[in-house]
């Protein structure tokens, strides 16, 4: 399981409760500004164990930025987890998953990884946990990267219940039928 837009009160607590219940680690993409806001959140994540990653400061669409601003973005995002939790991933995923040549060099540059996803419960439009189900079960195999949201790039404090039910749903589900969740870095063959 990814998340993104977080870090973001109360939810993404409920999710690190929720990942514990079922022994879960899971991948959190970080919006630079919300870990200024709240550096304690992000501690707590990479206290239980999580990994976290690059998501940009304030979550511009990159294609239409230029190389420096794509650089800008970027460091100022690592700078705030720094100062948040110290050392971290390399990984990094582009807001809208935009990106565009100038984009990928300039993380590469950074020594950022770009990772992406291949199931999105499109939780942030959902109406209901039900339709978030219906987005992600039909397409999971193994091997997959879910995209879910703990936060929201356009508001700190936006209601992601949902995407908190639905983890729980489906990590009991999957791991029932014998799947296994784990990090990004774990599933790329790291540890
Ligand atoms: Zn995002």
């Amino acid at each position: 399981m990814s998340y993104d837009d977080g870090p973001n009160d109360p939810y993404t607590l409920r999710l690190l409760d929720g990942l514990a219940k079922h022994d879960v680690k899971a991948t959190f993409f970080l919006i630079g500004r919300y870990v200024r806001q709240r550096p304690d959140i992000v501690r707590d994540v990479v206290q239980a164990g999580h990994v976290i990653g690059n998501h940009t400061f304030s979550h511009p669409h990159l294609i239409w930025q230029t190389g420096p601003q794509v650089r800008e973005e970027l460091w100022r995002c690592r700078q705030e987890i720094l100062d948040a939790v110290g050392e971290h991933s390399n990984l990094f995923r582009p807001p809208f998953g935009g990106r565009r040549p100038v984009t990928l060099r300039v993380a590469r540059q950074l020594g950022l990884v770009p990772v992406m996803w291949n199931i999105t419960g499109y939780d942030w439009k959902a109406p209901s946990v039900e339709y978030i189900e219906r987005k992600v079960m039909p397409k999971v195999r193994g091997g997959n990267v879910i995209l879910l949201h703990d936060g929201s790039h356009s508001a700190f404090g936006y209601d992601r219940s949902r995407s908190v039910i639905v983890t729980e749903r489906l990590i009991a589900r999957y791991q029932a039928e014998g799947y296994e969740f784990v990090t990004v870095p774990k599933m790329m063959g790291g540890v």
